[in-house]
């Protein structure tokens, strides 16, 4: 087969777009009163950015090569910005049955779904095979539950793969590393190879292999490494059982993402090119080939921004008390080493502040000493009034709110073009109200159960 030239970044967005379009985006939050005293906070998702990493994504591979782009529901959880991946064509990666009947209300045909929770309940394995959408089994003990759920539905039309753990070692951050020796996830390759094999060989209705080494944190060579020994092992299998069983290999998401500038890198095409290299055979055309992206996908789309409450001196240290902290940007603040994000100063009409950098702390709102965005950061003065912006953060964290002082989840807005190149705003979802937050906080007094 002819491989397509590679066109290595030719729809990405160059750093001076994206900071251009997060000017107009601050500029238009400020302008149209997107934040106000009931709403501190907004998050902003750009459409533009948004359709162009996609647009790499499909182009980073040959177009003649039999691929599915499925978007990790959990980076953004938001449906019309999944109906977006939708309409484009994606599929959807799913872990739970509220992420499913998400991908479903969105758009997402049954057959571009991929269902990968690790814990997977009968009934939940039961609705899989019965929308015929694709999953991975994550051990054995789930295998033996499939065996009874197939043999009692007969003839399905899901894709029915094993998730595997190529056991290759932790990337620079282990909690997102899911490729070690002993991680939760899936069934390990070294521990298990000949088990897998078998179990496999006898069911000739496991059509697909999975594997996701991890998330942010891991190189390109040690996720093209796993997708290697998984590759290996679909030959292995296509060998001992003597005709090609298996049909798709899904290759997980994980690819990194920049947070300390506007660069894109790496790109799609680079991750590519490192697999192509270490994995020829994935590229011969034998394999629909299945990804999983998330956060390369949407991270470089969003934008927190958010109204400095107030500005104070403690122990010689400015610090600004912003509303954006711990219910937003939950990791960053518990593990700020490993999620460290960028900071913007803007005045209150979105305008940027360009003055000489001084050591700031950036506070966010909750009752808790560590809910700091930053510590001793060289930025410019920050005023009563002004406003923060956050970049990267289209992926995850609009999704993974957390309710601690029971902040309300903000309203996400979205911009881009029209068909006549003018950029729109719409919103994409409401901010939480302070009812709904009420009415989430329990009953409104114990309700007593039989004895
Ligand atoms: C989280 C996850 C992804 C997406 O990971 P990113 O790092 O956001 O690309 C893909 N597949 C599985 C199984 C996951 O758990």
């Amino acid at each position: 087969m002819i491989d397509v030239p590679l066109c290595i970044g030719r729809t990405l967005p160059s750093p001076d777009t994206l900071l251009g379009r997060r000017a107009e985006v601050v500029a238009d939050v400020a302008g149209r009163g997107f934040i106000d005293d009931a709403h501190p906070l907004c998050g902003v998702i750009d459409l533009d950015t948004l359709d162009e990493l996609m647009a790499a994504l499909t182009e980073a591979y040959p177009t003649d090569m039999p691929a599915l782009h499925t978007i990790a529901a959990k980076a953004i959880t938001l449906r019309p910005v999944l109906a977006r991946f939708a309409d484009a064509g994606f599929g959807c990666e799913v872990a739970s049955p509220g992420e499913l009947e998400l991908a479903l209300a969105a758009g997402f045909p049954a057959e571009r779904i991929v269902f990968d929770s690790p814990a997977k309940t009968t009934p939940e394995i039961a609705r899989a095979l019965e929308l015929g959408m694709s999953f991975n089994i994550d051990n054995f003990e789930e295998l033996a539950r499939v065996d009874e759920a197939i043999a009692e539905f007969g003839e399905h039309g899901s894709n029915v793969g094993i998730r595997l753990n190529p056991q290759t070692g932790t990337g620079a951050i282990g909690a997102m590393s899911t490729a070690t020796t002993t991680s939760k996830f899936g069934i390990g390759l070294s521990d298990d190879r000949e088990r897998i094999i078998e179990a496999v060989a006898s069911r000739p209705w496991i059509t697909q292999l999975h594997v996701h080494s991890g998330s942010q944190g891991l190189s390109l060579g040690h996720a093209a490494e796993g997708v290697r020994l998984i590759a290996d092992l679909a030959q292995e299998i296509t060998t001992r059982v003597g005709r090609q069983q298996i049909r798709r290999i899904d290759i997980g998401g994980g690819l990194p993402v920049n947070f300390s500038s506007d660069d894109i890198t790496p790109t799609f095409a680079d991750q590519r090119a490192v697999l192509k290299a270490a994995v020829p055979a994935l590229f011969d055309g034998t394999y629909t080939l299945v990804t999983e992206f998330g956060r390369a996908l949407t991270a470089k789309t969003g934008t927190i921004v958010a109204r400095v409450e107030y500005t104070k001196q403690t122990g010689g240290r400015p610090i600004a008390i912003t509303h954006a902290g711990v219910q937003i940007a939950t990791r960053t603040v518990f593990t700020p080493d490993a999620w460290p994000l960028r900071i913007e100063v803007y005045d209150p009409h979105g305008r940027r502040r360009e003055e000489e950098p001084q050591v700031q702390d950036v506070a966010g709102p909750a009752c808790f000493t560590g809910d700091m965005l930053a510590v001793g950061r060289d930025l410019p003065p920050i005023r009563q009034g002004d406003l923060v912006a956050i970049p990267d953060t289209g992926g995850y964290y609009f999704s993974t709110h957390f309710s601690y002082n029971a902040l309300p989840r903000p309203a996400i807005y979205t911009i881009g073009s029209d068909p006549h190149g003018r950029r729109r705003w719409s919103l994409a979802r409401r901010a939480q109200s302070i009812e709904q937050i009420l009415a989430e906080s329990g009953e409104p007094s114990l309700v007593p159960l039989p004895a």
